[in-house]
């Protein structure tokens, strides 16, 4: 099936209010091209330099999203241009795109990523994290980042009750910190769900789901 078939079909079955970020690593400027010029401009990499060249080379409207582990050296490079950072997982990050977003003049919007799955290999933060964080000193002091929710990426496996116990324990952690520490309108995305389990991210309330091989074949 065609690029522009596979984005098309997604769409369709995904509920109004979700957003789609069409996950584009590894794949060409031309090949993104396909996609943008069906409209469709929210795109994700999980890679700094990745995302920093095809940014330079594709059109400005688009929206891009950091998906990956990032490290606080390499904030500055995304940090004039970054629409959302999915995958903050320590206070130092933090404090680090805190300062990056000051001295572009901007708030940079971000979410927490958990760390849920089973598999070792998964960066994120911890339920007991939580609490350090939002009381924190140094928390109380950023002025030009803002939380606007979470983020996990579940286990890698064909067991649906596993990827469903996930989502609905990122989902829990999301309702807790809303209720306790951020009744505010922002704190309002669930980032979870790729192209093997995004359906039942979806039931499980995702908001966000970040999405490749489904739309541009596998890598
Ligand atoms: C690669 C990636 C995705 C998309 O994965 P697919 O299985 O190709 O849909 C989603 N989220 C993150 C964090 C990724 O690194």
């Amino acid at each position: 099936m065609s690029i522009q078939k596979n984005l098309h079909n997604i769409l369709q079955s995904i509920p109004e209010g979700v957003k789609l970020i069409a996950v584009t690593k590894t794949h060409s400027i031309e090949t993104i091209m396909e996609v943008y010029n069906c409209g469709h401009k929210i795109f994700g990499e999980n890679k700094v330099q990745e995302l920093v060249s095809k940014h330079k080379l594709l059109p400005n409207d688009i929206e891009w999203h950091f998906i990956g582990h990032l490290q606080s050296n390499k904030v500055k490079y995304i940090a004039p241009f970054i629409s959302l950072i999915h995958s903050v997982d320590s206070i130092k990050l933090l404090v680090e795109i805190d300062k990056q977003a000051n001295k572009n003049n901007r708030i940079i919007d971000v979410l927490l990523e958990f760390h849920i799955a089973e598999e070792e290999s998964k960066h994120g933060l911890k339920k007991e994290d939580i609490k350090e964080i939002f009381e924190s000193e140094l928390f109380q002091k950023l002025n030009n980042v803002r939380i606007i929710g979470v983020m996990c990426m579940a286990t890698f496996t064909n067991d649906e009750q596993t990827i469903r116990k996930e989502f609905k324990e990122l989902k829990y952690i999301f309702d807790f910190i809303k209720h306790k520490y951020f009744n505010l309108q922002y704190f309002k995305e669930i980032s979870m769900g790729m192209s093997n389990d995004y359906e039942i991210a979806i039931e499980e309330g995702a908001t966000i789901i970040r999405i490749g091989s489904n739309i541009f074949g596998s890598r």
